[in-house]
């Protein structure tokens, strides 16, 4: 039960970073917790396996506090094991997607589907186990480098804890600490640059051999060597699973295996990234602008 709550803390936080401030206190994070769509939405059928198959089909969304319509019309599907690059400008719905396969919010028309299975039927819990969040900025809490590695598992080898150091690329970060992996970071991870922060955030993902991952992109630069080694720990991390990027790093478009371009809660265009550099759309446009 706690490690439930703790993970979806986890999602929630990754999610809404304001909510971080009351990360200290398991009680009024729970009432949070409690307090949002995801215990409303709970349906019946565990799943055991997942594949990692996810659908959009026609949804329709707007938040409740507003009757703007976030997505429009929005179908997408992405096959187990395939990467997507979620580009477009901000305010085109692309965050609101990853809270959408996170379950936090549900479709005002249509429906989401996970392996063929309606998002209404399935048991969230025992769905999002399956599933782990890297968010844009990553929240590291009061405790040792390993806690925030292993944050919400029991249980964990040493063997499995070193593969993971290993695939996070965060050997060398933990070699320059005075206590290695015991030793305290201070709140929100000030001693920490983004870079390591984003890996530890990684690690913390590869740990939980999730099925389905959910990435946000920091936008703020890293120098070139904290870079490399984030762009190298994610290659590890998504290889395999279904994972949804929210992209704004050259490299990772690249590397996607489709480009989603986004625009008023759409999909206006997608492709590979060659294929949309030939096609000379919105995609194109976008890079320009860029550029
Ligand atoms: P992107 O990630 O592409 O920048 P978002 O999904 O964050 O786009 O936002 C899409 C639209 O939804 C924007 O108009 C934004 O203002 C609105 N929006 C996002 N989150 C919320 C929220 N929690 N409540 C109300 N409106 C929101
Ligand atoms: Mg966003």
């Amino acid at each position: 039960f706690f490690t439930t709550i703790l993970m979806s803390i986890n999602q929630i936080i990754n999610v809404y970073p304001q909510l971080a401030k009351g990360y200290e206190s398991i009680i009024s994070v729970s009432e949070v917790l409690f307090s949002t769509q995801t215990v409303e939405y709970q349906g019946k059928k565990k799943l055991a396996e997942v594949n990692g198959k996810i659908t959009f089909e026609h949804v329709n969304f707007h938040y409740t506090d507003s009757t703007k319509h976030v997505l429009n019309d929005l179908n997408l599907e992405v096959a187990a094991g395939e990467c997507v690059a979620l580009v477009g400008a901000s305010g085109a719905g692309k965050s609101t997607v990853l809270s959408m396969v996170l379950g936090f919010y549900r479709p005002n028309e249509g429906r989401l589907l996970i392996d063929g299975v309606p998002f209404d039927d399935v048991h969230m819990q025992s769905y999002r186990r399956k599933l782990a969040v890297v968010p844009q900025n990553t929240i590291l809490f009061s405790g040792s480098i390993k806690d925030n590695i292993t944050y919400g598992m029991q249980d964990v080898s040493e063997e499995r804890l070193q593969e993971v150091i290993e695939m996070a690329n965060l050997q060398d970060v933990i070699d320059d600490m005075p206590e290695g992996l015991d030793t305290m970071i201070g709140e929100h991870g000030g001693k920490l640059s983004g870079g390591q922060r984003q890996r530890i955030a990684i690690a913390r993902a590869i740990i939980r051999d999730p099925q389905i991952i959910l990435l946000d992109e920091a936008t703020s630069a890293l120098d070139n060597v904290s870079e490399y080694r984030v762009q190298q720990a994610i290659q590890k991390l998504i290889k395999g699973r279904t994972t949804f990027i929210v992209a704004h790093r050259l490299s990772t478009i690249r590397d996607a295996d489709r480009i989603i371009v986004m625009q008023n809660g759409t999909c206006v265009e997608q492709g590979s990234f060659e294929e949309l550099m030939n096609n000379k759309g919105e995609f194109y446009k976008l890079k320009q602008l860029q550029a």
